[in-house]
């Protein structure tokens, strides 16, 4: 079921600048990548072309060398699931209902739930603990809640590829480490905008940094985090060390240590 997938030269502009510009990366089947980068720096750009929520302007996208922009919708959604950084729905869905979009690639419009479809959706709800809130209304959950439907519903989607844009960000430690746990045991191929340093030193076997659209450094977590790079990266001054009970590294910031974006211009280019 894991996918690889090829990016070139992918770029999109929603006015002059591109906010996403030449961007290539690879991820390999299986592997679990993460975007890094300060805000505004591209990330969700660069993933909404991913998973079809924006079309881009240039380049291509290959999953298992297939072009995925010449794909019929529902064939990509098979191949690509996508928790977006916005969880907002036009209608009062229960949660469960929520979970059920994610059976829809494989239906036709209308098409009752099978079976089989209620059992998948409700064995994503179980392995995100949220089988108690199946009849709740997805519009009166707290963002941490909403982030764990959003999720349940990729996981509903059976698809080989996962993007996620921060998929944790409004969780408490707990379920992050459990969302990572569970995605990093999953068989599937992961791409992930992740905005804390030291959940990507552990959850992630390499790293994209972008940078005002472009990727400017790539290459294992030991290759990307160090210090100088962080530095480059968001002004912020760091002490990075192995983790002797992980093995991981673990990111210290270091207080006092920013800097304006303009006097460290020419580090990384
Ligand atoms: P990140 O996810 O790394 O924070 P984004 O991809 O969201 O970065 O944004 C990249 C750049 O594109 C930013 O300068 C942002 O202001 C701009 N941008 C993002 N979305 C839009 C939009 N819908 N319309 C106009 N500009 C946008
Ligand atoms: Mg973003």
């Amino acid at each position: 079921m894991r996918m690889r997938l090829e990016v070139d030269g992918l770029t999109y502009a929603y006015g002059e600048r591109p906010a996403a510009n030449d961007v290539s990366l690879r991820v390999g089947e299986g592997e679990f990548v993460g975007l890094i980068g300060p805000n505004g720096s591209g990330k969700s750009t660069v993933l909404k072309q991913i998973c079809r929520a924006l079309t881009p302007q240039r380049g291509s996208v290959r999953l298992d060398g297939e072009d995925l922009l010449a794909m019929p919708y529902r064939r990509s959604a098979q191949k690509v699931a996508a928790v977006g950084q916005e969880g907002e729905v036009p209608f009062d869905f229960t949660v469960e209902e929520m979970v059920s979009m994610g059976r829809s690639p494989y239906k036709r419009l209308l098409e009752p739930d099978t079976a089989e479809d209620r059992q998948v959706v409700r064995r994503a709800l179980e392995r995100l603990g949220m089988v108690h809130l199946a009849r709740r209304s997805y519009l009166h959950l707290s963002g941490g809640e909403r982030q764990r439907v959003l999720i349940a519903r990729a996981i509903a989607q059976e698809s080989g590829f996962l993007v996620l844009d921060e998929p944790t960000n409004h969780l408490d430690i707990r379920y992050q480490m459990e969302i990572f746990d569970l995605i990093r045991r999953m068989d599937v191929t992961v791409l992930a905008a992740i905005h804390d340093l030291n959940l990507a030193a552990l959850y992630c076997d390499r790293l994209y940094a972008l940078r005002e659209g472009r990727v400017v450094l790539e290459g294992t977590p030991e290759e990307v985090l160090t210090p100088e790079h962080i530095y480059a990266l968001y002004g912020v001054r760091s002490a990075v060390n192995r983790h002797p009970l992980t093995g991981r590294l673990s990111v210290v910031f270091l207080p006092g240590g920013t800097e304006s974006t303009d006097s460290r211009e020419e580090e990384l280019s």
